[in-house]
């Protein structure tokens, strides 16, 4: 993997460990020998999926990405974003998680408009175009008319558009989503997956996505890694993955041949890295 015309990796681990508890009895090697870049694509950025047997490390390489202070920093090795070292949470990484995490207390506008109005001054944005911003994405993530809802009032999927909404208001460059649609049901998901699709040229950011789904990774990655069991780095690597289109609902790829031998190939990899046997 090479630098792309001169410019730093978007992302790059460098032999990255973490070692929980360390010096204790309860110590735990979560990653080790991790590294690996992500070029930076002008215009596009890539979507990385991420799948691995539960608990080998996939939410601790992000959360060390988002600078998260209850992770960060590895044990050894370094975690740079284009060239420099990440030393804590950036406006530039943006996280989606599995669990709701919108204020309960703000409306899906409060809680849209939340971290422009927090980052107001690196921004430079008014009181107007903070407002105009946090409606265009409600808008854009199909929430129309609900901007005046309270969480506890919105479905799970919408709970989790607002959550994508907020991250996308700001347009980070990179985008951690830790299985963002894991507790959605399968209609939902598709639908989620589907607006994701949909947002993605306008987005233009790198994402790395870790799910459990090896249907939705393969469907959304441009590329999949599938990370060894703890202590995690990347076992296997694919690539040339059916490419996702706007506009078309997910189900008609996901039930093409192409696409079910595909997910087949990355399930038996999947079952061999679960014992032990990657390559
Ligand atoms: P995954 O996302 O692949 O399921 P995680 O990255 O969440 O796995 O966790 C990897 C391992 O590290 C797990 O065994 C987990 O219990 C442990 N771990 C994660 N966070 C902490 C923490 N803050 N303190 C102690 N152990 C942790």
């Amino acid at each position: 993997m090479s630098e792309q015309r001169g410019h730093p990796p978007v992302i790059e681990f460098r032999d990255v460990a973490k070692v929980f508890n360390p010096g204790t009895p309860r110590a735990f090697t979560a990653l080790e020998h991790l590294s690996f870049l992500i070029d930076d694509l002008p215009e596009k950025g890539e979507f990385r999926a991420i799948l691995g047997p539960s608990g080998c490390g996939k939410s601790t390489a992000l959360n060390l990405l988002s600078g998260f202070q209850e992770v960060f920093p590895p044990t050894s090795g370094e975690v740079r974003v284009r060239g420099c070292p990440v030393c804590g949470p950036g406006i530039d990484r943006g996280m989606v998680f599995q669990k709701y995490s919108s204020f309960p207390m703000y409306t899906v506008f409060g809680n849209v408009k939340f971290g422009l109005e927090l980052n107001r001054g690196t921004l430079g944005y008014d009181q107007r175009r903070i407002d105009s911003l946090a409606m265009e994405w409600i808008e854009r993530v199909g929430l129309g008319g609900h901007q005046h809802k309270y969480p506890h009032q919105l479905s799970g999927g919408q709970q989790q558009r607002v959550a994508l909404a907020r991250t996308l208001v700001l347009r980070p460059r990179i985008i951690l989503m830790d299985e963002p649609f894991s507790a959605l049901d399968e209609p939902t998901r598709l639908e989620m997956q589907r607006l994701l699709v949909d947002l993605w040229g306008e987005v233009q950011a790198t994402v790395l996505i870790v799910t459990h789904s090896i249907t939705e990774a393969v469907y959304i990655g441009d590329r999949v890694w599938i990370f060894s069991r703890a202590p995690g780095r990347i076992a296997r690597e694919f690539s040339d993955l059916p490419v996702p289109q706007p506009g078309v609902h997910p189900l008609e790829i996901q039930r093409t041949a192409e696409f079910l031998e595909r997910v087949e190939e990355v399930s038996e990899a999947f079952r061999q890295v679960e014992r032990g046997e990657e390559r």
